[in-house]
């Protein structure tokens, strides 16, 4: 499809390999001794190994390599920014191989319907605070090592952020696709609990849980902190997105803006233009093309779908009465490069203007929410807006409880198992033994059989 024609449904834009496709692009991987690929990837995820295993047809083994180290491949074949086709070697020569696309077909392919096997009972129970990302990763670290784990979540749903991502990007399913997988491990939900309002981390430790992960990530969107901002027709991207999913279908006006210049503020903008296919669809950003923070897919696809963009236009205030009438932006430019080449924006004076609209959507950043959560957690959420633990393991300013996430899925996967490997060798100090290293998740005591001359997953490459 091209991208106008993609305008006229929610549907997947990147469509599975067929068996023969993927063998063909699995052939192109040239096996690098040191694979650049694995090492860019957050969860040092095999793809060299599942390429050759697609390669030679063994789908079945393929599937088993990705979930060997990488629980929420369902989702992550469909969404991760595939930060290893970046650095693919054969990205110097002017086509990466498609890693992401591979993983997908490994698992639409070859079994992947399989069980994550559980290490014998601990009997010794952690909380995990969150069902996104990071929580999940860490709630299968910890139930394959036999912990009890259960899973705090102040929503009915799992997935956290991954629920907000549109549906033409992935159908939604996937995620439930991934837990399916922990079926056998002790790992349980328990939705509508917030912590800060039903309970505390503290009490947790107090009720018996030996340690407590908080994976609370970004949920709450930041304001625009204009005049006019609680007109009926201001939009949070975040909250938009979400409701979008989860259907009925919401109503926007016909002309439309989205301020913003990340990932968010593109998945608004090309979800706006599904919706309001006739109308004007407009993205203001205060800086240039150059500085946007979107990822260069987004940013592709998007031209393929013709957003039109307004750079160095601030908003200054959203008019109306009754509901949304237009915005007043103000144009910006960037200063020269200062210390460290930070370029600042400085408005330009008497450059006002007013663009007309029914509709903005703000997509400038996300928070977390904190409500009723102890000081003294002493959580950094300054560096960046997920909460963390102020020690190097993750480890709040309250003993036994940790705090993580990450600014994409596999970043917040990889924080999970960091916070989650800190509360195992916490707990082992505590215990006077050693810590136990991740189980093999599917206890088979050895690794699909990988074919002849491969060296093996490069983890074992020191
Ligand atoms: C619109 C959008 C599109 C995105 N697209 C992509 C993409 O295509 N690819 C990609 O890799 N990344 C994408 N991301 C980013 C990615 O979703 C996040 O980086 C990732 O979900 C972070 O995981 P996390 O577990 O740290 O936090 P979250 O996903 O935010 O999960 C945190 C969970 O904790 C729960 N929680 C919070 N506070 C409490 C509390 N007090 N008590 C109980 N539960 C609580 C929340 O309800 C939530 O379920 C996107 C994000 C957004 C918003
Ligand atoms: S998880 Fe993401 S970064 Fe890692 S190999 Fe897969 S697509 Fe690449
Ligand atoms: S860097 Fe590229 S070519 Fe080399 S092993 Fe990885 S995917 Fe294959």
């Amino acid at each position: 499809m091209t991208g106008p024609e993609r305008l006229t449904t929610f549907e997947m834009i990147y469509r599975p390999y067929s068996l023969e496709d993927a063998v063909l692009e699995g052939q192109r991987c040239l096996q690098c001794a040191l694979p650049f690929c694995v090492e860019a990837c957050p969860i040092s995820q095999d793809c060299r190994g599942y390429n050759i295993l697609i390669s030679q047809r063994r789908f079945d083994d393929a599937a088993k390599v990705v979930l060997r180290e990488n629980p929420l491949g369902s989702t992550l074949c469909k969404v991760c920014y595939h930060y290893c086709e970046e650095a693919c070697i054969m990205a110097d020569r002017g086509i990466p191989i498609a890693i992401r696309q591979l993983k997908r077909a490994a698992l639409d392919i070859g079994k992947s319907d399989l069980a994550y096997v559980p290490s014998a009972p601990r009997n010794q129970r952690i909380a995990v605070v969150g069902a996104g990302p990071a929580g999940l990763m860490a709630a299968w670290e910890l139930g394959l090592r036999g912990y009890t784990v259960t899973v705090f979540e102040e929503e009915p749903y799992l997935g956290g952020q991954v629920g907000t991502i549109p549906k033409y990007h992935m159908d939604g399913r996937e995620i439930l696709d991934d837990v399916a997988r922990f079926r056998n491990l002790d790992v349980t939900f328990a939705f509508g609990k917030k912590a800060g309002v039903d309970f505390t981390p503290e009490g947790l430790l107090q009720a018996g849980y030996r340690a407590v992960y908080l994976a609370l990530g970004t949920s709450f969107h930041n304001t625009l902190g204009i005049p006019g901002e609680k007109l009926p027709g201001v939009f949070y991207a975040i909250d938009l997105l979400r409701a979008l999913n989860q259907g009925p279908a919401v109503r926007l006006g016909s002309q439309i803006v989205v301020i913003g210049g990340g990932d968010v503020a593109m998945d608004a903008v090309r979800s706006a233009l599904r919706l309001a296919p006739r109308g004007t669809v407009r993205l203001a950003y205060r800086k240039t093309r150059d500085a946007m923070p979107a990822g260069s897919e987004e940013l592709q696809e998007g031209d393929e779908e013709r957003v039109t963009y307004v750079y160095e236009r601030s908003p200054k205030a959203i008019l109306g009465t009754d509901r949304v009438e237009g915005v007043v932006f103000q144009r910006t430019q960037l200063s020269p490069a200062g210390p460290g080449g930070v370029r600042s924006i400085v408005p330009v004076a008497g450059s006002e203007e007013t663009v007309p609209c029914d509709t903005v959507i703000a997509a400038v950043g996300e928070k977390a929410d904190l409500t009723g959560l102890s000081p003294s957690l002493e959580l950094k959420a300054r560096a960046h807006a997920w909460p963390e633990g102020q020690r190097p393991d993750t480890m709040t300013g309250i003993e036994g409880i940790f705090a993580s996430g990450g600014k994409s899925v596999v970043y917040a996967m990889a924080s999970g198992t960091r916070s989650a490997e800190a509360i195992e060798a916490y707990l082992a100090r505590k215990d006077g033994r050693t810590p136990i290293p991740r189980p093999d998740p599917f206890a088979e005591g050895k690794p699909p059989q990988l074919p002849k001359g491969y060296s093996g997953p490069t983890w074992r490459l020191d």
